[in-house]
């Protein structure tokens, strides 16, 4: 299928590995040059090895606002405008209301909302300008059921995706459209440091299996393509339907 994005640019941060590469992967597949971001500069090589066409690499850690700065000055000037960004990051610490310390929230609420923000304060202004762009957030699908245990994921991730509905609606006659698309259970490594046996959390999924990076990567780009210009302020669930809920 021709997403009609081929030579288009994409920051897609978190992207070492898991969710974030495979949607790197599925954007450069597509003909899009792609910047990869996270923090480790060997991870993020051999990241790129996998990744088609002439990817970019910056080193920057999501949770320190000077770093989501110097990385975006850097991404422009590697690829000029960027015209899609896929905001991702590591998830918080796990924990519950009585084990989870208020000071944990600061932190958690800089890596899975505030880095967004800002990267979309910076990025969507040159986007509306040129009439065209593409904003995809990876959160999860705790923000249609709170997962227990993962307190912190579940109160940034709603309100990251409350400031990506509003932010939508205001952008979309622009040409912008702003989305999220939310992971259930991937087989990735953030699952293997949540649970023990990943067989056992697989069959309590209605599919029975966990899902697929790269089918998720491709979800991603598909959200980003020319054909899904009026899908807008949506969250998608790709989740195995593990949420049980009617929207
Ligand atoms: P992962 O932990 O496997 O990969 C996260 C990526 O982000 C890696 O490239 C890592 O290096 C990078 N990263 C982590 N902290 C960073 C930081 N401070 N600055 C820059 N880069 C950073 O995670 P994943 O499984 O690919 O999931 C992606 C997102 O989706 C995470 O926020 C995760 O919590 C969420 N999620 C995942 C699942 C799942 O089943 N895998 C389910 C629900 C939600």
């Amino acid at each position: 299928m021709d997403l009609g994005i081929a030579g288009r640019t994409a920051l897609v941060t978190g992207a070492s590995g898991g969710l974030g590469l495979a949607s790197a992967q599925a954007l450069a597949s597509a003909g899009v040059r792609v910047a990869l971001v996270a923090r480790s500069a060997d991870r993020l090589n051999a990241a790129a090895a996998t990744v088609e066409g002439d990817p970019v690499t910056i080193t920057a850690d999501l949770s320190q606002p000077g770093d989501i700065d110097d990385m975006l000055t850097a991404s422009r000037q590697a690829l000029g405008g960027i015209d899609i960004l896929v905001a991702n990051a590591g998830g918080p610490p796990p924990g519950n209301f009585a084990s989870t310390d208020l000071g944990a929230y600061p932190d958690a609420l800089q890596l899975n909302l505030l880095s967004t923000v800002a990267m979309c304060k910076d990025l969507i202004p040159s986007m509306q300008e040129r009439g065209w762009g593409r904003v995809v957030a990876i959160t999860s699908i705790s923000v249609r059921q709170p997962i227990d245990q993962l307190i912190l994921s579940n109160t940034a991730r709603a309100g990251l995706t409350a400031f990506l509905k509003t932010t939508a609606t205001e952008v979309a006659s622009d040409g912008v459209t702003v989305n999220t698309v939310q992971p259930g259970l991937h087989a990735t490594d953030r699952l293997t440091q949540l649970y023990d046996d990943l067989e056992v959390v697989a069959s309590r999924l209605p599919t029975g299996v966990l899902g697929d990076p790269g089918d998720f990567g491709r979800v991603v780009a598909f959200v980003c393509s020319e054909s899904a210009r009026s899908i807008t302020g949506a969250s998608i669930p790709v989740d195995g339907g593990a949420a049980q809920g009617l929207q």
